[in-house]
């Protein structure tokens, strides 16, 4: 049984469209130039989805237009009090053309969490998956098939209020808009090198730490400036307890000698769907899997003694990341790589790319 047969909203009637096509749609070989060399997040397809919400309405207006500006009242309330959640999820070309997406019904009902602690309305699950086929339909041709690319999908709601008083908008905006991925290690995966945020955390107790939302992310930036000037690629941050918490963007998994891969626990991480899906997969493998808190001390200390073997950052961008280095203000730890992560991710995404059986059937087709 998927969860999608459980969906509270499932037998709502789908959304009427109405699409109107980009004219300025660019042409094959412009597009086959940027899928080239997608990169990540700068080139976007031409086409967007939006739906309106409002406390009067509920959800109305569902379209398909061509991708461009947004026009916005300069009183919108996410321009000044943040109200404002995403999603971040990917579609797959497979070795016949078709295009698949991965555990979509679990984005959505993440978007609806993170909806529920930043107060805006809640998008029903199958809304949301049917905005992410209305606009695949259209920008189909953008999904490359290069190894390891994708179309990044960035479905988004915010605030559209205009108004300046404190409390939750009665107008709402949802989007989704959609950028060509390319292989986020070039040349192979690399570990990376971390830096421990020791004056700066991204979430705190009651806070908005499990909801993905802007606001995080901007707590994050000057910690992530103090990465790169200490030469690190990225940084990890530790909750009031001294408990480790995750990336800010990507969650973290400790392998230990026994083969048991522990993640931290807590009510302000943000839950990975990469991170859910790679513990499952290392439990059908027969790992024992433990989610709950870990200190800095443990962390250190298990490297020291060995009992720790490896340690990986998990996301939808890079999918996993093993984790080369542990730097902070005063020292520096090497971290010993193996080979259970790369393993696992070449699951994943063997699994995503339609390479290996789907056995938990987390795919679901777009294009059909
Ligand atoms: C999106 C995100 C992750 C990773 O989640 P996935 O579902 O695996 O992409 C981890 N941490 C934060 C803060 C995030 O916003």
């Amino acid at each position: 049984m998927t969860l999608l047969d459980t969906d509270p909203d499932q037998g709502l009637a789908p959304l009427e469209f109405a699409v109107t096509r980009n004219l300025a749609a660019r042409g094959a070989a412009e597009r086959e130039q940027i899928l080239e060399n997608p990169g990540f997040g700068t080139a976007f397809t031409d086409h967007m989805v939006d739906i309106c919400w409002s406390m009067r309405g509920g959800w109305h207006r569902p379209r398909v237009q061509p991708y461009g500006p947004i026009s916005l009242d300069p009183a919108a309330a996410v321009l000044h009090y943040g109200q404002e959640i995403f999603e971040g999820i990917k579609a797959y070309r497979h070795a016949d053309g078709s295009i698949h997406t991965f555990r979509p019904d679990q984005n959505g009902r993440r978007l609806q969490r993170s909806a529920r602690r930043l107060a805006l309305p809640e998008l029903p699950v199958s809304y949301f998956v049917q905005s992410l086929r209305e606009l695949v339909k259209v920008d189909a041709a953008w999904v490359p098939s290069g190894a390891d690319q994708s179309l990044y999908l960035r479905p988004f709601m915010f605030a559209k209020e205009a108004f300046l008083g404190v409390r939750p908008a009665q107008k709402v905006a949802y989007y989704v808009i959609a950028s060509p991925a390319g292989a986020y290690f070039k040349g192979g995966v690399q570990p990376v090198s971390i830096w421990l945020s020791e004056d700066y955390s991204r979430a705190g107790k009651g806070g908005t730490g499990a909801a993905k939302t802007g606001g995080n992310y901007a707590a994050s930036l000057l910690p992530q400036s103090e990465a790169y000037e200490n030469e690190c690629d990225q940084v990890v941050f530790l909750d009031q307890d001294g408990n480790v918490e995750e990336l800010g963007g990507m969650n973290i998994v400790f392998v230990k000698k026994d083969g048991t891969l522990v993640t931290p626990q807590s009510d302000s991480i943000l839950e990975g769907i990469t991170r859910d899906s790679i513990l499952q997969l290392a439990v059908d493998r027969g790992h024992k899997v433990e989610g709950r808190p870990v200190s800095l001390a443990e962390w250190r200390d298990g490297v020291a003694s060995g009992d720790i073997v490896e340690v990986f950052a998990c996301g939808t961008a890079a999918v996993v990341t093993p984790i080369g280095q542990l730097k902070g203000k005063n020292f520096f730890d090497e971290q010993p790589t193996g080979s259970l992560a790369l393993s696992l991710r070449e699951e994943l995404t063997d699994i995503q790319y339609g390479r290996r059986e789907d056995t938990h059937n987390w795919l679901v087709r777009l294009d059909a």
